[in-house]
């Protein structure tokens, strides 16, 4: 099995270190991933400006950087390395949870893997983030590995993992209202700065990703690329008809 590893902290963070050493033990492992932390800036890919791929020293790893966004590094590694079985990525430094996933870097690296018909699946911790929190979760990634990479059938998977988890939960994505507040501050010049947040407004319900976390369980969100809202697209063309001639 080929499995290309991605994340959006960067090739040198802890994290994908740490899911490049369990993961080697499914198949042959190959990272790509960007040079500098890319976290929060979703699907982009790079169009303005011409992309690199470096080779990068991560341990003793097949490791390579590129100059650009997660799904950037999904687009070069699948044309570097051809039939690539899945796509990894991660671990990322933070959750990505409920909303979150609209701006997640790292849920964009499987994203693009799902766009070019290739599986993907996101890992996410909640913990802290040095080597004996990761040795910690080892384990419990080996199980999940298990299962998504060799038991089920599925074509895009979100995983977030609690500091000390208690099991696996299936979950569905927590979409209440965020309140997106901006804090403004200044730098050390009195200038002006700002720091965007995503704080949810309402508590988790139970069945999502957040509730899941919050409880102390894996959460594994089944994900799709079709946006369409289809029962508001059927009452549309019940109420309108469809190709209705404006003139
Ligand atoms: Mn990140």
């Amino acid at each position: 099995m080929r499995i290309l590893i991605v994340n959006d902290d960067g090739v040198y963070s802890p994290g994908i270190r740490a899911l490049a050493e369990r993961a080697r033990h499914f198949g042959e492992v190959r990272i790509v991933a960007p040079d500098v932390e890319q976290s929060s800036m979703g699907h982009a890919i790079t169009h303005s400006r011409p992309l690199r791929y470096k080779k990068a020293e991560v341990g003793d790893f097949d490791a390579y950087k590129v100059n650009g966004t997660p799904a950037d590094c999904v687009a070069l590694g699948c044309h570097h390395w051809e039939q690539v079985d899945v796509v990894l990525s991660g671990i990322n430094l933070g959750p990505n949870l409920g909303n979150s996933m609209w701006h997640s870097g790292t849920l964009a690296g499987a994203k693009q893997a799902s766009l070019l018909g290739i599986r993907g699946i996101a890992f996410s911790l909640l913990s802290g983030y040095e080597a004996e929190d990761f040795e910690r979760l080892a384990p419990h990634v080996d199980e999940v590995l298990e299962k998504v990479l060799r038991q089920y059938d599925y074509k895009l998977l979100n995983i977030n993992f609690p500091p000390e988890p208690k099991g696996i939960m299936w979950t569905r994505q927590s979409v209440r209202q965020y309140d997106g507040a901006v804090i403004a501050s200044e730098d050390p010049y009195k200038r002006p700065i700002y720091w965007c947040t995503v704080r949810a407004l309402e508590p988790a319900e139970e069945g999502t990703d957040r509730h899941a976390i919050e409880e102390g369980y894996i959460s594994i969100t089944p994900l799709r690329l079709d946006l369409t809202h289809h029962a508001d697209l059927e009452s549309l063309v019940v109420k309108s008809g469809n190709a209705t001639d404006s003139s």
